[in-house]
């Protein structure tokens, strides 16, 4: 049977979720237009962000799909939405880095494009009043936000299966993956599946050669060319 939107559920910084209709286990994400920065204090709207974005998402997690990395994913359709399993998002952004940049190279004063000895995967809690502050693994789990140590070690198992992939994919591409942003949910059934998106604007990516910014640092840093950059991702992901 055809899916149909249903009401709206909330509205996110990059994107809507509806309801489908006559489907409970499902929701309906619509991309938006919008740019957001720094916990949405710059924000801008770009058009055909949205578009480029979806078609980017939906092509990354058909790609972990055929690799056996089960998502939130089911369908896009047209130019703005996809259907999706209804998950309970786990309030946890977790980061994986391969080289240093962004908010820890700030941190420890140590240059962006540092490379790591090993990829690092990192928590953040997800709470907009408070800026998404880094939490430790014991921080999880007294706080009660995830229940074992042993789901924690799943998640950043999981975090660095899809990194492995998603640098292969990258390299291909000619692109360096520097950084990127997970988040994971839970099903009814109580798996634990990736969700929310992967694109341009919760990635790192750098062009091999030229070492240029080809994602939302060039939003956030007034860089210019956020829109032909994305393009440009998406222009080489669908040739490789
Ligand atoms: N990221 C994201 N959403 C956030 C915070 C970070 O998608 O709310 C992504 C970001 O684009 C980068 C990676 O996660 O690819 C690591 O970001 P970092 O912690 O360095 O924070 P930032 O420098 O972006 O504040």
């Amino acid at each position: 049977m055809e899916n149909k939107k249903g009401s709206l559920l909330y509205e996110g910084k990059a994107k809507k979720v509806f309801a489908v209709e006559n489907d409970d286990s499902l929701v309906w994400l619509e991309f938006k237009d919008s740019l957001t920065a720094y916990n949405a204090q710059k924000k801008a709207e770009m058009e055909e962000k949205g578009t480029i974005n979806l078609k980017i998402a939906t092509f990354i997690f058909e790609y972990l799909k055929s690799n056996a990395v089960e998502s939130h994913w089911l369908k896009t359709f047209g130019e703005r939405d996809m259907v999706c399993k209804k998950v309970e998002i786990i309030p946890l952004e977790v980061v994986v880095r391969n080289t240093l940049a962004g908010s820890t190279a700030k941190k420890f004063a140590i240059e962006e494009g540092t490379p790591l000895k090993a990829p690092l995967v990192e928590f953040y809690y997800k709470k907009d009043e408070l800026n998404d502050p880094f939490i430790s693994d014991d921080q999880i789990l007294a706080l009660n936000i995830c229940k074992e140590q042993q789901t924690l070690d799943q998640l950043k198992k999981e975090a660095l299966r899809v990194n492995v992939l998603l640098k292969d994919l990258f390299a291909k591409a000619k692109i360096d993956l520097i950084d990127f942003k997970l988040e994971f949910g839970r099903t009814p059934e109580g798996d634990i599946i990736l969700s929310d998106e992967i694109s341009p604007d919760s990635c790192r990516l750098w062009d091999v050669n030229s070492q240029e910014k080809m994602d939302k640092d060039r939003f956030r840093r007034d860089l210019g060319g956020v829109i032909e950059a994305y393009k440009e991702v998406l222009r080489r992901l669908l040739e490789v």
